[in-house]
């Protein structure tokens, strides 16, 4: 993941996800990041995905670079989607 693209582009909530680790590793390169806070500065979904993550790391420990547990991952993801599912229509 060090493709260095020097123009910003638009990023997709699964790549945003999978960028994850490295922003809060503080890795990410200047356009990656930019593409990750564009993207969280459009999509609310992703924000609190990032809250939950954060909240993750606090409750099971440090995060170590390269060392994110698959199974983790998938949890997170499967929770980000029925969060998404359980909002649809649904006001705040
Ligand atoms: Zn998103």
């Amino acid at each position: 993941m060090t493709s260095s693209d020097p123009t910003p582009r638009p990023m997709s909530c699964p790549e945003m996800v999978e960028l994850l680790t490295t922003y809060l590793d503080g890795a990410l390169d200047d356009a990656d990041r930019a593409a990750f806070d564009a993207h969280l500065a459009l999509c609310p979904g992703c924000v609190r995905y990032l809250d939950q993550y954060r909240e993750t790391i606090a409750a099971t420990g440090t995060l170590a670079e390269s060392d994110v547990d698959p199974g983790v991952l998938a949890a997170l993801l499967r929770a980000f989607r029925d969060w998404r599912a359980s909002r649809s229509g649904g006001a705040v």
